[in-house]
């Protein structure tokens, strides 16, 4: 089972200013679906994924309700696993988060650079410790965001520190840990209960430092991302096919790991 464990797709009257905005933002990198659930749901059937995770994030309070609208209706696809978001000045992101569990999402995504906090700012800790409540995962947009300048909102680091808020409920950080900034997210998360995700990293994450990561981190807790439509799938698969891997380890990553995590199989 190939499960794309971190992908994009927005409501259809959006899709298409979204990513002209978004591509725009990041120095005009291309798009490899045209932004709606159908065109990624069409990309995926060509590229043999089974399952994509959709990443939602909710920019500003006042989407918070419509972005996980969306969310809930996605995920009600057969081959999409939508997850949530709350946006940190929402004065209902408590709530909003049981709204999440009740419909039956499985977690939630979090980008500090685009909702504009640190990952470990203390305003932040109840929204960790309902998520892990709950039982939802987290995943943490992780290291550089090529479309935002610095500071880096949620480097490698700082995973250490916030963890314990979660209770043991999973958490991910996307782009194996932190966005360029490779050799802090070895060092940094050698032995952190954390799972990482390879979203963004075909031609942009040396395999050197790859299986460095991988092998330090262990094949058990590396999930296949892509960030489609900014990275292909299938890309991002022949990347993981070309670091020699054990098979074990290749289908761990390639699905296994992420069906495990979401109940799945
Ligand atoms: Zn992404």
């Amino acid at each position: 089972m190939i499960v794309d464990f971190h992908a994009h797709c927005f409501p259809e009257r959006i899709a298409k200013k979204v990513i002209i905005n978004l591509s725009q933002q990041s120095g005009n990198i291309e798009a490899f679906h045209s932004g709606t659930v159908d065109s990624l749901r069409a990309q995926m059937r060509q590229m043999g994924v089974d399952i994509s995770v959709v990443l939602n994030i909710s920019t500003n309070p006042r989407q918070q309700t419509s972005v996980n609208n969306f969310a809930i209706e996605t995920n009600s696809l057969p081959d999409i696993v939508s997850l949530g978001s709350v946006h940190p000045d929402s004065p209902d992101a408590l709530g909003e988060l049981e709204r999440i569990k009740e419909a039956g999402l499985k977690g939630i995504k979090l980008h500090p650079d685009y909702q504009g906090f640190f990952a470990d700012d203390k305003k932040m800790f109840p929204i960790y410790e309902k998520a892990g409540e709950l039982g939802l995962i987290t995943v943490f947009h992780a290291g550089v965001d090529i479309g935002i300048p610095e500071p880096v909102h949620c480097p490698p680091g700082v995973f250490k520190k916030i963890l314990p808020y979660f209770g043991g409920a999973p958490v991910v950080a996307a782009h194996m840990g932190g966005y360029i900034m490779w050799k802090e997210a070895i060092r940094e998360l050698e032995g952190v209960d954390i799972y990482l995700d390879t979203a963004y990293c075909f031609g942009n994450l040396p395999m050197i430092w790859a299986s460095r990561i991988i092998e330090s981190h262990g094949a058990e807790k590396i999930l296949l991302g892509s960030d489609m439509p900014w990275s292909r799938t299938d890309n991002e698969i022949l990347f993981i096919k070309s670091l020699g891997l054990s098979q074990d380890e290749e289908k761990m990553i390639l699905g296994g790991n992420a069906a495990r995590l979401l109940g799945i199989n």
